[in-house]
């Protein structure tokens, strides 16, 4: 298959997930570039499960249009000032106990995955064509610059840009670094070529997540009053932890329980990565824990395990035509709830900078390095606070914290240090805006301070 446009730009989405999608209504404001999807699996379906929004990547939603279909499935509206967003527990005892509130400038934004995937297929545009079955294999660039797409059902076809979107195991990157490596070790650059061959498969974080959604009616039943009817919260502990919030209007509790081992930190999972999985595998792990922890586990039927892999950082997001976004491009521990936040700014800020007047078939490098340079750092800075979130709510040493010799008020002054710790790690979110990263790509794109 050939695509032939006489448009100003043909772009090549691999990928459906949240990244992907994004991207697709983002470019869709620019009616002179060609969109093409490609999916892998055969039909578009999100795993039921909730995701958490700050107000960095909302605004997004609002720039996008999408605020007001979005906010008819979720539970908390988005208000400006102090918000409360998680009450935080020591749980690992007894008698657990809230220790501190984690509040945000803006709202937290919970959702249901299917219901967020709805709202960007409804607004897909028409001449956005979305093909399912389609497993890229490899791709390889023209001297032209137009870059040909194989399949792993060996049909072929060609585009300006391909942006994989296409998740953890991305085969776009597994091209991409390939190709560097051998490059480079055909100069001679051995150590710099397994470098950046280090960077294709993912590596175990030591993390697996338990996930599962509660009916709440069922969790009010078995534990009248439980504190995460009304308000998400965190349980911490050590070990691991558990964070809990109602989605859909309360008529399901999302659940995680994080189960870490961070001295397996970049080693290999044994076993299947994801699957369904019976509660007896992690509720072992909690089985000390407060009562408000066992009664969560035991209105739990049927769970999904997530053996948490990231990847090494990369020194680019792009080459040549090629520019990878989301978790292709920053897989992450979902410690920070940044992971899909992280995909919607890549989409925004790449649909701007492809979207852009400046920016024609000849001068794409140009637009992917100014995407590359004010994404990479920002992304590359989530991945390392997302990390070390997981070490604070996992109750560990990292960041000069320790817990189990201490009991009364040096206990909770310890606890109060460890919120004030998470504050300071993960504020950005909250006191940070996208629109700073929009009006530097655009300066760049227009000229000033423009290195290229
Ligand atoms: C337990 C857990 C909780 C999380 N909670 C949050 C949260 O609260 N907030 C938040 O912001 N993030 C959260 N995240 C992270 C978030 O889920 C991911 O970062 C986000 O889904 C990444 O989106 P993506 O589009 O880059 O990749 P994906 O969602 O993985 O989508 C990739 C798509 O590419 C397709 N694909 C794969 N290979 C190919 C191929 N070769 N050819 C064509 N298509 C292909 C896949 O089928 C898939 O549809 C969490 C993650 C986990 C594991």
């Amino acid at each position: 298959m050939q695509n032939f446009s006489s448009k100003r730009l043909r772009v090549a989405i691999c990928g459906a997930g949240i990244g992907g999608l994004t991207l697709a209504v983002a470019l869709a404001q620019y009616p002179d570039i060609d969109i093409e999807l490609y999916e892998a699996a055969n039909s578009l379906t999100e795993l039921g499960a909730g995701i958490g929004l700050f107000p960095r990547p909302w605004k997004i939603i609002q720039m996008l249009g999408l605020e007001d279909d979005l906010l008819m499935t979720t539970e908390r509206k988005p208000r400006q000032g102090p918000v409360p967003a998680f009450n935080y527990r020591k749980s690992d005892q007894q008698a657990g106990f809230t220790f501190s509130t984690l509040v945000t400038n803006g709202t937290l934004i919970t959702l249901h995955r299917a219901d967020f995937q709805a709202v960007l297929l409804k607004r897909l545009p028409r001449t956005c064509r979305v093909n399912c079955s389609k497993r890229l294999r490899t791709y390889t660039q023209r001297e032209s610059g137009t870059i040909e797409l194989i399949f792993e059902d060996n049909s072929r076809t060609f585009c300006d840009v391909l942006v994989g979107a296409d998740g953890l195991k991305s085969a776009t990157r597994a091209t991409f670094l390939t190709e560097r490596a051998n490059w480079m070790g055909s100069r001679g650059r051995i150590h710099e070529a397994a470098d950046v061959a280090s960077c294709i498969d993912p590596v175990w974080s030591g993390t697996v997540a338990y996930r599962a959604l509660i009916p709440g009616d069922r969790l009010s039943a078995a534990a009248p009053g439980h504190s995460v009817l009304t308000s998400p919260t965190q349980y911490l502990g050590k070990n691991g932890y558990i964070i809990a919030y109602p989605i859909s209007h309360g008529k399901m509790i999302n659940f995680v329980a994080f189960v870490c081992r961070h001295d397996l930190e970049n080693t290999k999972f044994d076993g299947p990565w994801t699957g369904p999985c019976d509660k007896s595998q992690f509720a072992g792990v909690f089985a000390h824990w407060e009562p408000e922890v066992h009664a969560l586990i035991h209105c739990i039927d049927k769970c999904l395990r997530w053996a948490i892999h990231t990847m090494k950082p990369l020194r680019s997001f792009v080459s040549g035509n090629t520019v990878l976004i989301g978790d292709a491009a920053h897989a992450m521990t979902p410690h920070q709830g940044s992971g899909a936040g992280q995909a919607i700014e890549d989409a925004y800020i790449l649909a701007t900078v492809l979207g852009h007047r400046t920016t024609s078939r000849e001068t794409v490098p140009r637009a992917l390095r100014v995407f590359d340079e004010i994404r990479r750092p920002l992304a590359t800075g989530v991945v390392e606070a997302s990390r070390m979130n997981g070490r604070f709510f996992s109750l560990e040493e990292d960041g000069g914290i320790g817990f189990d010799q201490y009991t009364g008020p040096q206990l909770w002054e310890k606890l109060q240090k460890l919120h004030s710790a998470v504050v300071q790690n993960w504020e950005w979110t909250w006191t940070t805006s996208v629109d700073g990263s929009i009006q530097e790509a655009l300066r760049r794109l227009e000229g000033h301070d423009c290195k290229y």
